[in-house]
């Protein structure tokens, strides 16, 4: 499948986009109420939402980036994870948070769960998702806060990439003209 920059509709704008933001950051600020954060951005797709959703939070808090591949071709995920970076810092009784851009089989998302549980005693983990599509989902996790849900559809933009493109959309797109059952999930 080739993604054209004229081929996109818009899925969520960037003002709905930036209205459902503030809603999880309210969300979060109640729960963590003051209390300090450490939020870890799993580049590259999580960039653009990590950087709005922190600017909404009021308590004290660190970011850190690590970064993971699971995609294989540009549109199909490769069903395995590979840590490409991570390097964290003590997170031991830590607030943790994780911001990621998407969550499909939920490969991802399981084995950053585990991987922080295995290696710290974290004070408290919620894993935050910009989208989730229940609907691939291939092993048993979700979300603690999750912007939008999403159908089967390749989606680019606002972080997310096709073949590196798109990243710098204000909007989530996606091919409007694509047959369903294109994209392989
Ligand atoms: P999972 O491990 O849950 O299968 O996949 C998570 C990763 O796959 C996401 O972080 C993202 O990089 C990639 N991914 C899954 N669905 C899409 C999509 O529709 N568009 C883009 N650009 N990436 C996706």
């Amino acid at each position: 499948m080739e993604i054209k920059i004229e081929d996109l509709k818009v899925l969520f704008s960037e003002e709905q986009l930036q209205t459902r933001i503030k809603e999880l950051a309210d969300e979060m600020n109640k729960f963590y109420n003051g209390e300090e954060v450490i939020a870890i951005c799993v580049l590259k797709g999580a960039v653009m939402f990590a950087v709005d959703l922190v600017k909404n939070l009021d308590m004290p808090l660190k970011m850190e980036f690590i970064r993971l591949s699971s995609y294989g071709s540009s549109t199909t995920t490769s069903g395995k994870v590979n840590a490409v970076d991570i390097q964290l810092p003590d997170l031991n009784d830590k607030n943790v948070l994780i911001i990621e851009d998407i969550v499909d089989t939920g490969l991802t998302a399981k084995f950053l769960i585990d991987f922080m549980h295995c290696n710290f005693h974290v004070k408290s983990l919620k894993f935050c998702s910009l989208l989730d599509k229940k609907i691939t989902r291939k092993v048993d996790v979700e979300p603690d806060y999750y912007g939008f849900e999403v159908d089967d559809k390749f989606v680019v933009g606002y972080g997310l990439d096709y073949d590196g493109l798109y990243r710098n959309l204000r909007y989530i797109g996606y091919k409007g003209s694509s047959p369903d059952g294109d994209y392989q999930g």
